[in-house]
């Protein structure tokens, strides 16, 4: 993966890279929210540092070309039948899973953690010497899911790491780990990817309009990852909250509450919906104070996006925003959508009317 592969996060890949380079650890915790490709860059690690062709990050095999990446085989035995590409062996054995001197640890799709067996494996893999490679690489994913027994069977590896060996934890919650194991690999903090970013991901996929794209991205709180899952749903609201809102100067409780059931009716639908909308008025509240263009501004969702920020104060705008994620927050502990949603409406109705 050259660094042209990552979205986001460059300088924290890069520095990774140099210091892999010049002074390279035992281990690294690769930390941070969900979503923002924190497994695609150890992958891409472990690719450097073990590709027969160039190591380091030009390693020769990228995402966008290798078909072996793409589709993973099904399972080990049917290794040899994957799609043929221009990647080294090295890089081959990685991707489909065999290479000897990689090992993948995750949680497995139908359990709740990572097992104490599978850390056990790992440790046995790590004290062998190295087959091919100059060095032992392993992922363990999905971190934050090591019980104790397995955290504790891990301790004694990362306090004596057998000889050649690089460890890479990646974790959505460090915090579930025990202190003893973070003092023991190095960090790498991973920050989460800006809405343009992940619009980008989201484009590079194909099949999605750039303005739907957009929104899904606003949607994303920063995760790719989220927004890909959303991007296989119904498309977000946002043109249609926006059409509601240019016309809530008029808009009295029977309206109020039928909007409430269209947009925040259902329970999921509703946070959704708040997080869209916050999101909606914190771009409208840029665009007003430090006249940062909308991107796609030709498009309709920016055009009512400038009206209404042309007919909103800065404070009625922030306070909208406000409203909304706390009305999101107070449907994450139960309260009623339905009620949070008729609430807003008839503050957004209030706002446009200057009241
Ligand atoms: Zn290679
Ligand atoms: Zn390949």
């Amino acid at each position: 993966m050259s660094l042209d592969g990552v979205a986001g996060n460059r300088e924290v890949v890069a520095g990774l890279w140099r210091e892999l380079a010049h002074r390279p650890s035992h281990a690294y915790l690769l930390a941070g929210p969900r979503g923002v490709g924190k497994s695609l860059i150890a992958k891409g690690f472990a690719h450097g540092l073990l590709c027969e062709r160039t190591l380091g990050p030009g390693f020769c095999c990228a995402v966008e070309s290798c078909p072996v990446r793409t589709t993973p085989p099904a399972g080990r035995g049917r290794a040899s039948a994957a799609p043929r590409c221009a990647c080294c062996d090295g890089c081959v054995q990685i991707a489909a899973g065999v290479h000897p001197d990689f090992n993948y640890v995750a949680r497995a799709a139908n359990r709740s953690d990572v097992l104490i067996e599978q850390v056990r494996v790992l440790i046995d893999h790590l004290g062998v010497r190295p087959a091919r490679a100059p060095r032992r690489v392993a992922i363990i994913d999905d971190a934050e899911t090591l019980n104790l027994p397995a955290q504790n069977a891990l301790l004694k590896t990362l306090e004596e790491p057998p000889g050649a060996t690089m460890i890479f934890l990646v974790s959505d919650n460090e915090r579930a780990l025990l202190d003893t194991i973070r003092s023991r690999a190095r960090p790498v903090r991973f920050a989460p990817l800006a809405t343009a970013e992940v619009a980008a991901i989201l484009l590079a996929r194909g099949g999605l309009a750039a303005d739907r794209a957009r929104t899904l991205a606003r949607l994303a709180r920063g995760s790719a990852g989220r927004a890909l899952t959303l991007a296989g749903g119904d498309a977000p609201p946002a043109i249609d909250l926006l059409k509601a809102l240019s016309h809530a100067r008029t808009l009295d409780f029977d309206g109020a509450q039928a909007l409430a059931q269209e947009f925040f009716g259902a329970r999921d639908q509703a946070a959704d919906n708040f997080e869209l909308i916050a999101r909606l008025l914190e771009e409208m509240l840029c665009y007003k104070l430090m006249a940062t263009e909308f991107d796609e501004a030709d498009s309709a969702t920016a055009k009512l996006m400038a009206q209404l920020a042309q007919e909103l104060d800065v404070t009625a705008i922030a306070g909208l925003a406000e409203r909304a994620l706390a009305a999101r927050e107070a449907i994450d502990s139960m309260a009623t959508s339905r009620l949070q949603g008729e609430q807003w409406w008839m503050a957004a109705g209030a706002a446009i009317r200057g009241e």
